[in-house]
């Protein structure tokens, strides 16, 4: 299959490296040129990690190394089966999209989003081909992590929900379908208790380390829910605990004031080094700041 990943941040260049890794000729945009340039050497740097694992053989990367183009307009990466849309999560932004990719592709192109929590329904909308529109909601780091959530809009076929996971399974993820609500399964969930485990934070109740640990080896989670949102990216818990507030009304997912401050100051979690913990390289250690924050309730 001939796909093109729209928006090479953290997720965008996970998904891509995995699309040329299974076989299928990827293309690339990102509308800042900065991003442009690191695409390549970022996803080759995280295939030279996986060969040392033993996770990937050398012609495996070479092959994917010839299936990855970046290109530096839209237009130039239309003419493709599936786009896999990542841009940052904000309903506008991902309307402009995805209108623009609906004047651009065939009318053969399915447009996915790997939106964590906007209506699939409401972005197919900026589009004429609504039928042909469908959450593929991969999870971070894509490479590790085996599931993809499948949404289904309001106006999705029955057909392209099957081409998204014959899509998904090329891809050697497991899939689960979700019909079109806020959050889906898995972000209203893994939000609900990450947000809780942030106002422990506030209230002093236990240090971020120690939430974490409690539902590590408490509960048997691989990672805990503060760990968690440092690797999904403050930033992105923030807009998705906004959306699912507003949708989903009630006092359950409105941000904590910890969470706020930590995104205002720019300790948006692994991506920069800090937010609950301290990161160097994939290693979280306690973090000063979120300790200061540490109120007794
Ligand atoms: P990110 O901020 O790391 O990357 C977004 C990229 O999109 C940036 O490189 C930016 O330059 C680019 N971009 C912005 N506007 C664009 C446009 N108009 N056209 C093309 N590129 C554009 O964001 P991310 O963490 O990779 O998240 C992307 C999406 O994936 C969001 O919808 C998010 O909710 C979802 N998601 C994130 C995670 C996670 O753990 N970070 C997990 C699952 C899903």
């Amino acid at each position: 299959m001939r796909v093109l990943v729209v928006g090479a941040g953290v997720m965008g260049r996970g998904i891509a490296g995995l699309c040329a890794l299974s076989g299928h000729e990827t293309l690339v945009f990102d509308a800042d040129p900065d991003a442009q340039r690191h695409v390549r050497p970022s996803i080759e740097a995280s295939w030279a990690r996986a060969l040392e694992r033993g996770k990937i053989g050398a012609e495996a990367i070479e092959a994917g190394r010839r299936r990855l183009r970046i290109v530096e307009r839209l237009r130039d990466g239309a003419d493709v089966d599936f786009v896999l849309e990542a841009v940052p999560e904000a309903l506008d932004l991902k309307r402009l999209v995805f209108g623009e990719l609906d004047d651009h592709c065939p009318d053969r192109t399915i447009l996915a989003s790997n939106t964590s929590s906007l209506s699939i329904t409401r972005i197919g909308r900026a589009t004429g081909r609504r039928d042909r529109v469908v959450g593929i909601h991969f999870f971070n780091p894509v490479a590790a992590m085996p599931l993809v959530e499948v949404v289904r809009g309001s106006e999705t076929s029955s057909e392209t929900v099957e081409r998204a996971l014959e899509l998904v399974a090329s891809l050697g993820k497991e899939a689960v379908r979700v019909n079109d609500s806020p959050g889906f399964a898995t972000s209203r969930l893994g939000l609900a208790l990450g947000l809780e485990a942030m106002r422990m934070v506030e209230e002093g109740v236990a240090r971020p380390e120690d939430i974490d640990k409690a539902m590590e080896l408490g509960y048997g989670h691989r990672m805990g829910p503060l760990k968690t949102s440092d690797l999904v990216g403050l930033d992105v818990r923030l807009a998705i605990a906004e959306t699912l507030a507003a949708e989903l009304s009630g006092e359950r997912f409105a941000p904590p004031a910890i969470l706020k401050k930590l995104v205002a100051e720019g300790k948006i979690g692994k991506k920069s080094g800090e937010g609950f913990y301290r990161w160097d390289g994939d290693e979280a250690r306690p973090s000063a700041s979120s300790a200061s924050n540490r109120t007794r309730a």
